[in-house]
């Protein structure tokens, strides 16, 4: 039987932790079924607690960038734990991983870490708002930027998968200094400007959304952001904890060529490890404990196994010309070949992709905000993740996410995998 030893760990887990899972998503709860427990994952294959082996997709939610376990990754791991796995105290490897991504991202002078990209964007925000004096945010529906209380509004990612986008606990206090715009809907921001004059400290995007499924910006919206932040003395912040080092080494920043004041960064960053991180301008960052007054910590920040990991991630990455090239090209082939198939099927769908963050929408129309991605048909996509889980494919379990396509991913596994969407049975 499939899945039979994950399903029996699942509900051994379900007696010791919340729902079974340490992170909602995982818990296949909107697809229905039992959990895949992993085991290993070495490239681009996991293997489950059953012996399954499965192409992934998901790639630790975008951080196994360079493919599973990569054997240099493994090894400067390995080296550093040798010397220490946590001191508590600074570090050379701290002052060369920052200096490394200051001197190859555009527009920062400073950068801070921290172990999630929830501390990143809660931190980046605390900062916007010291450095403004000013109390309230603007974010957009279907944004996931961690779960600290100010983002748990209209949220993506598991927080919209879930049906609890506004989750209990956060109080109205919190709620009121967190505006809502459309994705994609300049004209809602403008108003927002308009009915919050001199209040807006800062706003926050995902300049690539991942977190509704994958949304692209459309008519020059962060450019227009950019326009509007500046006219209002408001901090524009680019959440980039997917895009960064995802879409080009220097991010949607790169990419768009629209400046941010305050960038998030996670996933990828580490290497696998649980690093976050929150950059900006000096004049900026330099409001920050101990410099300045605006108070931010952490006891395993700029962990040395972390950084390590972070680091040799980022020096493979930038040491091969051809890296964003090559997944890109092996996602457009993806998106391109699952086109033809679907539409071979006359099965209604949109796919969107930006580089290597790709999801497809069973949806006739166009999906540019949360509204679209809510009206695809997320029961087909649910069968669709099942057809392909159980031949192999690990597919994000839900529509409101994105496919992260790792370098690992390669000829012979895109073969396999729309050998299996062609056998797709859609009823
Ligand atoms: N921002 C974005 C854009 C994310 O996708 C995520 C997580 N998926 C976060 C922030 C929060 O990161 P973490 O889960 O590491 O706290």
């Amino acid at each position: 039987m499939l899945y039979q030893r994950s399903s029996a760990l699942f509900d051994e887990a379900q007696k010791y932790i919340p729902g079974g899972v340490n992170s909602p998503v995982r818990a296949f709860k909107s697809v229905g079924g039992v959990p895949v427990f992993m085991k290993s994952a070495k490239g681009a294959y996991m293997t489950d607690a059953d012996d399954k082996v499965y192409i992934d997709y998901i790639n630790s939610w975008g951080p196994a960038i360079l493919g599973h376990t990569h054997p240099e990754v493994l090894a400067a791991i390995q080296k550093q734990a040798e010397k220490g796995f946590s001191f508590g105290t600074p570090t050379e490897l701290e002052t060369e991983i920052a200096k490394l991504i200051v001197e190859n991202v555009p527009n920062i002078d400073q950068i801070r870490m921290v172990s999630s990209g929830t501390e990143a964007c809660m931190s980046a925000i605390r900062l916007a708002r010291g450095y403004t004096g000013r109390d309230k945010i603007i974010k957009f529906e279907g944004c996931y930027h961690g779960h600290s209380d100010s983002f748990l509004i209209k949220a993506g990612s598991g927080a919209a998968t879930f049906g609890n986008p506004n989750s209990p606990g956060v109080t109205a206090g919190t709620a009121k200094d967190t505006l809502l715009a459309r994705y994609n809907d300049f004209e809602q921001v403008e108003d927002l400007f308009r009915l919050n004059q001199g209040e807006i400290a800062a706003v926050i995007i995902e300049p690539v959304a991942g977190n509704m499924g994958c949304v692209l910006p459309e008519n020059n919206f962060l450019q227009k952001l950019r326009t509007i932040c500046d006219e209002n003395k408001t901090l524009l912040i680019f959440d980039e904890v997917m895009t960064g080092f995802r879409l080009a080494f220097g991010g949607a920043q790169e990419i768009f060529n629209v400046k941010a004041d305050l960038v998030t960064y996670g996933k990828v960053i580490g290497g696998g490890m649980p690093v976050g991180a929150f950059a900006g301008r000096n004049e900026i960052m330099d409001a920050l404990a101990p410099k300045g007054a605006v108070y931010q910590a952490g006891t395993l920040s700029g962990n040395p196994l972390a950084m390590r990991a972070g680091l040799t991630t980022l020096e493979l990455i930038k040491n091969d010309p051809d890296f964003y090239p090559r997944i890109n090209k092996a996602a457009e082939t993806l998106d391109f070949e699952i086109g033809k198939i679907l539409n071979s099927k006359n099965i209604p769908h949109r796919i969107n992709r930006k580089g290597s963050m790709m999801s497809v929408f069973f949806h006739v129309n166009s999906v540019s905000n949360f509204d679209e991605a809510a009206m695809a048909n997320h029961s087909l996509f649910n069968n669709f993740f099942h057809q392909l889980l159980a031949n192999g494919i690990y597919l994000p379990p839900s529509g409101y996410e994105t496919w992260f396509i790792s370098n690992a991913i390669q000829e012979k596994e895109i073969d396999k995998t729309l050998e299996v969407i062609r056998k797709f049975e859609y009823s």
